[in-house]
């Protein structure tokens, strides 16, 4: 059978870059063969129009069907990155392996997206959000629910954990923020480390809006600047991510992410100097300032990072945040 284009990288002895197309902003997600035994993929594709097609052909590029992977391992539970795994396990009977948390979303897909939905929409009076952008956001999230299958981890793995093959020692190393359930996998031998969306080469990572039954903190962003300042005391010689190109310069990139957040959050503090706003209209300013398109994604995901910052500009008390009938004001302190 003839397979769509086809773009499979080396990155390493035996290590291929799988660039899978995506009908999204972000138009594709990478994953990666790991050849040897076990034979493994790190991530996968969501279900969307030639994702799976586009996967199967680069596999057989390598000399591979999709039924002889041995070992699916899912940085984090979003659905491109887990979107087929389902699928691809139940053609293999690999073994999928993820962290606990992200093993607890995947079991139940639509359910914890619903639920997530749910939990966000109930946020709108909170962030300053009318009925009609909240209205958008739904349609947004609703595109979410079939893009992935659930799927039962065998082996859920924690920090320190290390799945073992004939090519590479793969050290779990948890780094909730991003997604609260993220983790990457570390080889220290090679310098070879996988980072799904913790760190990517030329975008700022969204961070996750925790939910409460998961976590007490409301925003991720706290625990991904932490994540991210761990991963800065490995040796790393490349650094493979789950959108754009590699990383050989992780410990500079480390560096301009932190600076990224540190002057966004000047930015805002001087931005609220003499009045008061609300996250959305923070977003809002924000998406106007880096002069982003107006749409209804782009003011999502800036909502999410103004929120993780406004967590931390609070908590650093260069902000502060009052309630009137539900909604959160901030100003300057
Ligand atoms: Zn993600």
């Amino acid at each position: 059978m003839e397979h769509g284009v086809v773009k499979v990288v080396q990155a390493a002895e035996g290590v291929f870059k799988i660039e899978l197309p995506m009908p999204y902003s972000m138009n594709h997600v990478n994953v990666y063969l790991v050849e040897g035994s076990p034979l493994t993929l790190i991530d996968t594709g969501p279900i969307m129009e030639g994702v799976e097609d586009a996967l199967h052909g680069s596999l057989e590029s390598r000399g591979y069907s999709a039924d002889r992977l041995e070992r699916i391992v899912v940085t984090h539970s979003h659905p491109d990155h887990m979107g087929l795994a389902a699928r691809l396990k139940a053609a293999s009977g690999a073994e999928l392996v993820c962290h606990r948390l992200a093993s607890d979303s995947m079991s139940d897909y639509q359910g914890s997206a619903i639920r997530e939905r749910e939990y966000l929409i109930g946020m709108a009076e909170m962030l300053g959000l009318p009925s009609e952008l909240m209205e958008m956001n739904r349609a947004l999230m609703d595109g979410w629910l079939d893009v992935a299958e659930s799927a039962e981890a065998d082996r859920m793995v924690e920090d320190g954990d290390t799945l073992e093959s004939d090519r590479l020692q793969l050290q779990v190393i948890y780094t909730p923020g991003h997604s609260i359930d993220h983790i990457v996998l570390y080889d220290a031998e090679s310098g070879l480390i996988f980072t799904g969306d913790h760190l990517l080469a030329g975008i700022t990572p969204n961070p996750d809006v925790y939910l409460p039954w998961m976590s007490e903190k409301l925003s991720g962003l706290p625990d991904y600047l932490e994540s991210l300042a761990r991963l800065k005391q490995l040796q790393v010689r490349l650094a493979l991510p789950g959108h754009g190109d590699w990383v050989t310069d992780v410990s500079g990139r480390i560096e301009e992410i932190f600076l990224h957040h540190e002057e966004r959050k000047s930015y805002i503090v001087d931005t609220l100097r003499g009045r008061e706003m609300t996250v959305l209209e923070l977003a809002l300013d924000m998406i106007s300032f880096v002069a982003a398109e107006l749409s209804p994604t782009n003011v999502f995901l800036a909502m999410r990072e103004i929120l993780g910052h406004m967590v931390i500009l609070e908590d650093e008390q260069r902000v502060t945040r009052e309630v009137r009938k539900g909604t959160w004001y901030y100003g300057a302190n």
